[in-house]
């Protein structure tokens, strides 16, 4: 059987009540006939907020973080059996911005992962090469080492993450990478989680950079992306819902 795609939002730190409200409602009427999963990784204050907006629908619910710590004395941290309570399925770990701004190792989001497995929450584990580091070549070295820490952590658990490849020169700046430049790296990702566990294929596999409602057919229609992590065209529901058609 065909594995459905999937589309997550990534709102990032934005949003508002009123905003969420409407934007929510709009998804919620909107991917009614959609043929492909949708969640929406909401800022962790939202979380209650959109778990009601969204009862009795498809629409899946996402963190955009996670502790790697069950409990204790972690000043603003927000744990996974927290998200749990909330509805959560999905939580980002190691989305770039995390790893530029917050300094996060492979090694943590390797820890997040696990802790998120542990308490029923599915990673969305990040990885992408910088310009720097593709212009250099690394662009291989990088992604694999960066999802290596996560298989060396999580061992016989690891069909059960999301792979999101998002190059860092793709975020945010309406540079895309072209199908076939993303497909060669999911293919190389695919491959290493293939020497990991027999069940490579049914790990979903989603490109993220600048996915739009024009380019979204193009790079879904490659044999190894099976969906989208999208950030800025996660805000608007038409385009999202663009997105989430082109996927269906
Ligand atoms: C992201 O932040 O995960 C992302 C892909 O952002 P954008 O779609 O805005 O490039």
């Amino acid at each position: 059987m065909e594995k459905k795609k999937l589309i997550a939002g990534n709102w990032k730190m934005n949003g508002n009540l009123e905003a969420n409200d409407a934007l929510v409602r709009a998804l919620v009427a909107g991917m009614k006939d959609a043929a492909c999963s949708v969640a929406v990784c909401v800022p962790a204050p939202y979380l209650g907020q959109v778990q009601l907006l969204k009862a009795g629908s498809a629409l899946e619910l996402g963190a955009q973080d996670v502790s790697p710590h069950a409990q204790g004395a972690y000043t603003g941290e927000v744990s996974a059996p927290m998200l749990r309570e909330f509805g959560v399925r999905y939580a980002i770990v190691g989305h770039s911005e995390r790893r530029q701004y917050h300094g996060e190792t492979d090694a943590l989001v390797a820890e997040k992962a696990k802790t998120a497995l542990a308490h029923g929450v599915t990673p969305i584990v990040c990885v992408g090469e910088t310009l720097a580091e593709r212009e250099a070549g690394q662009t291989e070295e990088v992604v694999k080492r960066q999802l290596a820490a996560v298989i060396h952590v999580n061992g016989h658990c690891i069909s059960e993450i999301v792979v999101a490849y998002e190059p860092v020169w793709a975020i945010g700046t309406g540079k895309t990478a072209t199908p076939e430049m993303a497909q060669q790296v999911h293919g190389l990702l695919r491959k290493q989680l293939g020497a990991a566990t027999s069940h490579a294929e049914r790990v979903h596999i989603l490109y993220g950079g600048s996915m739009n409602a024009a380019n979204a057919a193009s790079l879904l229609a490659q044999p190894d992306i099976d969906g989208g992590l999208v950030g800025g065209a996660s805000l608007k529901a038409a385009d999202f819902l663009q997105i989430v058609a082109a996927a269906s």
